[in-house]
Formats: structure tokens, C-alpha cells, sequence
């Protein structure tokens, strides 16, 4: 006999990812999505330029901020946050649309935004990336060399305000050596999503 009701493991878990920028989120958000092929990824959009080598629709839908703006009249956003100067937001109907069918999703957002997140789906799971040490983030920053110094600088202190958050995380995971911190975070998504684990 087949049972009609969805089992609570068959539902989609979201997995929220926070950290500075400089921790290394995108390298072990991407690793993840490479190592979990079945994860959906949130692309998120915002107002800020294009990095070189980004792709509007793969790394961001790049909007403009009058764009932005309508969607928050239209109450269009799951979550939005204003980070570095720039607007941020995550769509609510492509979330509900992939929960919807089941599937596991991976967001990339800051701290404001994952309150938003937590506040409405309360079975999130927020994880947060800590850099080694300040030092070592700032190190990552200037290395990156994507950014001008301005901008560096209004990273490092956002970075302050971010770490002081990160009790509101369900899992915090030190971004030290990176293969250590790729392990732990993917023992984490298969901890949650292994069928009947919950
Ligand atoms: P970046 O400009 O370096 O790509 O991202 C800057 C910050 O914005 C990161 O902390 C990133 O997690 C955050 N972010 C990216 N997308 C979103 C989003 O949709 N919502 C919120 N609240 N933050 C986001």
C-alpha cells in the first residue's frame, strides 16, 4: 500500500550559509553543490556591478535599483538585505517553487537576510563560516584583489557585526584548513537530508 502523505524526510530542507566575505563561503558553497549535484542553489539578486568572470543568471541576477525597489512593493522577496551598500534579495516564488518539489536548497545570504529566512521557515538550517582569525580574512580580502580598498575596508568592518551574530546559527564551521571545513559542512547536509534521519 502507498502511503499519500509526504514523509517529513521527503520535504525539501533549506540550508542557509553566512559568513564575512573573505571566509570562504563561495569556494564550500560551491563544493557542496558540486558533492550534493541535487541541491538546489538560490541565485540571489542584487543591484551591485557584476565581478569580472560573473555571469548574470548563474552568479547573480543583476538587476537595477528601481527593479529592486518594485519588488519590494510587490512583497516579491522572501528575504532582502541592504550588505556593503548594495540591495540583496532572494525570490520568494523561486523558494517556495523548489521547496515545493521536494528539493533541498543551499542559500548564500548575510545575517540580516538570514533572520528573515529563520523567521519565516523556522526548520531552516543556518550555518555560519568563521574565518580562522581577522587577520586571516583580511589576508583572503586583499588577496582576491576583486575589490577596491574602499570596498575592502567596509568588508572588514560589516565582517565585525556579522561574526557577532553568529550565535543565532544552528552550526558554526571554521574555514581553517579548507578540505577540513569542506568535510564538516557536507557531514552537516548529509546529516539533515539522509533519508529517515529525521
Ligand atoms: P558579494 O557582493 O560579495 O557577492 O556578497 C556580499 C554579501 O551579500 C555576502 O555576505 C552574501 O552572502 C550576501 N548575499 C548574497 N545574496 C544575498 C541575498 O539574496 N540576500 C542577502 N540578505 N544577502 C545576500
Amino acid at each position: 500500500m502507498t502511503d499519500p502523505k509526504p514523509r517529513s524526510h521527503d520535504k525539501g530542507r533549506l540550508f542557509i550559509v553566512s559568513a564575512p566575505s573573505g571566509a570562504g563561503k563561495t569556494t564550500l558553497c560551491n563544493a557542496m553543490r558540486s558533492r550534493f549535484p541535487a541541491l538546489a542553489y538560490s541565485i540571489s539578486h542584487t543591484t551591485r556591478a557584476p565581478r569580472k568572470n560573473e555571469v548574470d543568471g548563474q552568479d547573480y541576477f543583476f538587476i537595477s535599483p528601481d527593479a529592486f525597489q518594485e519588488k519590494i512593493n510587490r512583497g516579491e522577496w522572501a528575504e532582502w538585505a541592504r550588505v556593503h551598500g548594495n540591495y540583496y534579495g532572494t525570490c520568494a516564488g523561486r523558494l517556495d517553487a523548489f521547496l515545493k518539489d521536494g528539493r533541498h536548497i543551499l542559500l548564500d545570504i548575510d545575517v540580516a537576510g538570514a533572520a528573515q529566512i529563520k523567521a519565516r521557515y523556522p526548520e531552516s538550517i543556518a550555518i555560519f563560516i568563521m574565518p580562522p582569525s581577522m587577520e586571516v580574512l583580511e589576508q583572503r580580502l586583499r588577496a582576491r584583489d576583486t575589490d577596491r580598498e574602499e570596498d575592502i575596508q567596509k568588508r572588514i568592518a560589516h565582517a565585525h557585526n556579522e561574526i557577532a551574530g553568529r550565535d543565532r546559527y544552528d552550526h558554526i564551521v571554521v574555514n581553517d584548513r579548507l578540505d577540513d571545513a569542506i568535510g564538516e559542512m557536507a557531514a552537516l547536509i548529509s546529516r539533515y537530508t539522509a533519508t529517515g534521519s529525521h
